[in-house]
């Protein structure tokens, strides 16, 4: 493994640990659940909104650790971020690990590239991407609960 591999697979199983924002939000604006039956992960992800930007965010849920540290790096990502910046990173995020021809610098995203590796193992793809197809599902306000099936 090379030092930024380490480095990658520290931060995600540090997250994992004790994930950010993993809570409950009273008075939020927008939540959404989301499920992905192929690994047996589950979240649900609330969104507090000020005019066009997410104030506060958090998420509960249980699953396994890319799917837990993925929900805790994104809340940490696009808190304070406008609707618009955060889907823009929804889109970079599922570009860089499931584009089929990514054109997103790895680089640009922080700490959330720790999770380019996933897209070496398709069955994780979904639990890496799970909180952020929750989250979009969020702010679109969309009633229903996504599923990665
Ligand atoms: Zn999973």
């Amino acid at each position: 493994m090379s030092d930024l591999d380490e480095l990658y697979q520290q931060i995600i199983v540090e997250h994992n640990r004790s994930p950010r924002n993993f809570k409950r939000i009273d008075g939020a604006t927008r939540s959404a659940d989301g499920d992905n039956p192929l690994c047996g992960d589950k979240v649900t992800v609330f969104v507090k909104l000020d005019g066009d930007v997410i104030s506060d965010i958090g998420f509960q849920g249980k699953g396994c650790a890319i799917s837990k540290s993925s929900a805790s790096l994104m809340t940490g990502a696009v808190k304070g971020k406008t609707v618009k910046e955060a889907e823009r990173l929804f889109h970079d995020f599922h570009d860089m690990v499931a584009g089929d021809h990514p054109s997103t610098d790895p680089k640009s995203l922080g700490k959330l590239a720790a999770f380019q590796g996933v897209r070496q193992f398709p069955s994780r793809v979904k639990c890496a991407n799970l909180a952020w197809h929750t989250l979009h599902a969020a702010l679109a306000g969309a009633a229903e609960s996504v599923t990665t099936e």
